[in-house]
């Protein structure tokens, strides 16, 4: 302990924040004797002596910011967001300011004489290409805390490969070890007032001499911070909650689509926190677990720690004057903190269902890490000052918990892997006192299931000149993608080593398998299971989908192999990397002309890029023969048999993994496709901002999808001097009706579009994008095309594909599933001639796979769900009854939109 003194005073507060207590310099000069006195050793002082920093919420460094006379090293951007919440009462960080602050803090250390702390690096860029800063605080100044470090780092690297060994080395340690904490702000963009939080605990962290405070002291001799400063900082700059593809991140941790989140999971993964804190506004809200609970979870292990840490929270922040709402405590069923009725049983407003949140995410190999939200009025909060102070005390709340017991919460991180490992059965969630006092029971919230044995994602490696392998899975490359996204996420992946016989299945060498006996089984259950139906168990989500599967709504096939199935026992060994693709165009013969039926979104794209590269095809009009896969359906693509027409062909299948077969003789009629088709997103917008549609379409046509506006500004259809469309192929409406009859140029511009033969798709997106077929004028449907919907939260749904030999599901297997955003859509009414592709199956129960769907009225089974058929213009449409775009998740139906555009673009002929 150096006893050194700080050689600034503290900087002068502005006014705004003059009516809370300022920190003097004599209580300073006090707290500096105590620690030296040794006091700093004791245990941390009780709530009721909690009345300096940061217990009442005054930095205990100097303040940010021009609230506390500090200019910020590099000013607000004009025209940002953050430039006009400069004032009182409390002025934000520029996002543009993180780097050069925390660049301030470190000369500041320096100058007082303080030993290097903090390193920080780019962990990420955000979508406009903005630094996303990982910044570590791990002070090693003394023995103790390298020795601590070093030990935190031994643990890492054998808690999931050995959490046994793990477990005995915390036990032969006992506190003396380091605790990560991970704090994470502003995923919300406009929510952002953690970050300067966050900012503020750094510096505090940073800059404060040993001996000056033994808050300080003691976090930074027990545990290491890990902080992402802001996480969306295109959103803090514009103001917005989602990023700048107009995704919500917090609903992105299981597509992990948007750089920011995969920047996030990866440096998250990196250091495995078991503890941590997601800063979010403003609802005064500490959050904790409520129900219903995901069947991933390790509950006992995790309400346990939230329980008691949330708790402490409530005390600190009530003794500071500021009402907290903790949910699961304090909610009812209609998200309000009156009584009656209060408790567990009613907290289904804010869940922790959804591992598509921060937290639910990290809920699956960290034992408490929660969203703290802010408060935005009410008692003890002044707005944006508040809000900062609010997090400011949560933090230092639940550090100090957290590091109390830094031992215990490390040993039961590893528990979970240690189970996991061991392929142990599950524990009741709620026989702790504790818990239980509080209204957890059993009966209600023990939601655990036994895991499965495995996953199989198989993969096919169809050698050249057979037909197509052992048809075990839709798409190599979707397999790929799949099992690289777990990979990524920390599952261990495995695969066969030869072809196995499971059943009347035949898995090939090199099939992927996921063997529930691992670390983060409660991931890998998450990602590949289909999920649970839990309509009879809840009301209400907060927010839909009430399941979630890339296993399932992606684009590969997987297989699940019950628990206790002795017939599954393939040799496997363990992958660091995924398959390499095999592909092209099928050998064995002379060939006349190639046909491919795309099964994936990874297919559609490479039969894209043949025709980038300047190769015409066709569109097959009718079922046909081809010389090595027999029966073909219509709308597979047809490709010449030229030598470039060839080059093209097998540097496409190779990249996608899969092959173009061989034609002989007369080839099928087709429809002509010259160039990729170009697809008019559908909008009214002056300046459309980037959603998720366009950046799924993006994800599939790449630039050749493109907001089209109908009336609203200069260059839309119906104030553009030349007609948009002229460029397009194909409309995929995003939610515009018909244009009403005073836009008579976008009238006259579409009806000329579909008079070309250009292609329409819609999609429940909006029952506008039906209606809109029958409002044209002249209608370009003959009989009602009507979308009808059932409330739901979400979930996936099982259809039986009524078009396997027509032009559009031709390439689906006999039934799949479908994503539900959140309601039950399906098509109430089909003109009479149009052809069904793709219905619900024939029962409710049947049809609903997993997810919240409580009133369900029969309409819907059986319903039609996806439909084509011909304009009157003599165009093509294609109706689709779900939202394959919403947040970018339903990538298996990606295919269909592909196989949509291909088939109704009539433009060419
Ligand atoms: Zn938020």
């Amino acid at each position: 302990m150096t006893g050194r003194v700080p050689v600034e005073p503290r900087q002068r507060r502005l006014a705004g924040s003059s009516t809370r207590p300022v920190r003097t310099w004599v209580s300073l000069t006090a707290a500096v004797a105590l620690a030296v006195s040794g006091f700093a050793l004791q245990a941390p002082p009780s709530v009721s002596a909690q009345t300096t920093a940061p217990w009442d919420g005054n930095p205990l460094s100097a303040g940010l910011g021009p609230t506390y006379g500090e200019e910020w090293c590099e000013p607000p951007a004009a025209g940002s967001s953050i430039a006009d919440q400069q004032g009182p009462p409390l002025a934000l960080m520029p996002g543009a300011a993180v780097r050069c602050t925390l660049d301030r803090f470190t000369t500041e250390a320096r100058r007082a004489g303080v030993p290097d702390r903090m390193s920080y690096s780019v962990i990420g860029r955000s979508v406009q290409d903005r630094d996303l800063y990982g910044v570590v605080v791990n002070a090693s100044e003394t023995p103790q805390q390298r020795r601590d470090y070093r030990r935190w780092v031994q643990l890492r690297s054998v808690m999931t490969t050995d959490p046994k060994r793990a477990q005995s080395l915390l036990a032969d340690w006992g506190p003396d070890v380091k605790i990560p904490i991970v704090v994470e702000a502003n995923i919300h963009g406009n929510e952002e007032e953690g970050t300067d939080a966050a900012m503020q605990v750094i510096r505090d962290l940073v800059t404060t001499p040993r001996g000056t405070d033994p808050m300080v002291d003691t976090l930074l001799d027990h545990a290491f911070l890990v902080v992402h400063p802001t996480i969306n900082p295109d959103g803090r700059y514009a103001g917005t909650r989602a990023n700048a593809n107009g995704f919500d991140m917090n609903r992105d941790l299981l597509v992990q689509g948007q750089p920011e989140i995969r920047a996030s999971i990866t440096n998250m993964l990196k250091w495995l926190p078991p503890v941590g804190l997601t800063m979010h506004g403003y609802t005064n809200m500490i959050q904790s677990m409520t129900k219903p609970h995901n069947p991933g979870y390790e509950y006992d292990l995790i309400l346990k720690w939230n329980q008691r840490r949330v708790d402490e929270n409530d005390k600190d922040l009530t003794a500071i004057g500021m009402d907290v709402i903790r949910q699961v405590n304090d909610w009812n069923a209609n998200a309000e903190s009156e009584p009656p009725p209060v408790g567990p049983a009613y907290a289904e407003g804010w869940d922790d269902w959804g591992p598509f949140y921060t937290a639910g995410h990290a809920s699956t190999w960290a034992v408490d890490i929660q969203t703290v939200e802010m408060c935005d009025s009410g008692p003890g909060c002044d707005g944006r000052f508040g809000s900062k102070r609010m997090q400011y005390v949560a933090f230092y709340s639940s550090a100090r918990f957290w590091t109390a017991h830094r031992n215990a919460l490390l040993n039961d991180q590893v528990e979970m892997f240690r189970r996991g490992l061991a392929d142990a059965e599950r524990v009741d969630c709620c026989d702790d006192p504790l818990v239980a006092d509080r209204g957890f029971t059993e009966a209600e919230h023990n939601w655990t299931v036994e895991y499965p044995k495995a996953y199989v994602i198989p993969f096919d490696r169809a050698p050249a000149g057979r037909s197509r392998g052992h048809d075990a899975q839709r798409s190599d490359a979707e397999a790929n993608r799949l099992t690289r996204w777990l990979l990524d996420n920390g599952v261990r992946v495995t695969e066969t080593t030869r072809d196995f016989e499971w059943g009347d299945t035949t898995f090939p060498a090199r099939s992927y398998v996921v063997w529930m006996d691992q670390p983060l089984r409660g991931l890998a259950l998450t990602t590949l299971g289909a999920g649970q139906d839990i309509s009879d168990r809840i009301a209400r989500l907060y927010a839909p989908p009430g399941a979630w599967s890339p296993g399932h709504i992606w684009g590969a096939d997987v297989v699940e192999i019950p628990r206790g199935d002795s017939t599954f026992d393939p040799r496997t060994v363990r992958v660091s990397s995924t398959n390499r693709l095999t592909g092209g165009v099928r050998g064995g013969g002379h060939a006349d002309w190639y046909a491919v039926t795309p099964r994936g979104p990874s297919e559609v794209r490479a039969v894209l890029d043949v025709l980038r590269d300047g190769v015409d095809g066709g569109v097959a009009e009718e079922e046909f023969t081809s010389a090595s896969a027999g029966t073909m359906p219509a709308g597979s693509l047809i490709f010449p048999s030229g030598h470039k027409a060839v080059t093209a062909l097998r540097a496409a299948g190779m990249k996608a993994g899969f092959y173009f077969e061989r034609g002989k003789g007369n080839k099928p009629e087709t429809s002509n496709l010259s160039g990729v088709p170009r697809i008019a997103v559908l909008v009214d917008s002056a300046a459309p901002a980037m959603n998720d549609t366009l950046w799924s379409l993006q994800r599939i046509f790449g630039d050749d999808a493109e907001f089209v506006s109908v009336a609203a500004g200069d260059d839309s259809l119906q104030n553009a001097p030349d007609d948009p469309l002229r460029d397009f192929d194909v409309v995929y409406n995003a939610g515009q009706n018909y244009p009403a009859a005073e836009n008579d140029t976008a009238r006259t511009r579409l009806q000329a579009f579909f008079e070309r033969g250009g292609g329409y798709i819609g999609t429940s997106q909006s029952a506008n994008n039906f209606a809109f077929l029958n409002n044209a004028d002249p209608a370009l449907i003959d009989g009602a095309l009507t979308q009808a919907s059932q409330p739901a939260g979400g979930g996936i749904a099982r259809w039986a594909n009524t078009g396997s030999g027509g032009p559009l599901t031709g390439g689906y297997p006999s039934e799949d599933f479908l994503y539900l955003p959140t309601n039950v859509t399906y098509f109430s009414s089909v003109p009479a001639a149009a052809t069904v592709d793709g219905r619900y199956l024939d029962d409710t129960t049947d049809m609903f796979v997993a997810g919240l769907w409580r009133d369900r009225q029969e309409e819907a089974a059986g319903a039609p769900v996806i439909a084509h058929g011909q304009t009157t213009a003599g165009s093509r449409y294609v109706a689709f009854a779900t939202n394959p775009f919403s947040r970018g998740d339903a990538e298996r139906e990606w295919t269909l939109m592909g196989q949509a555009a291909f088939w109704s673009d009539l433009t060419d002929e």
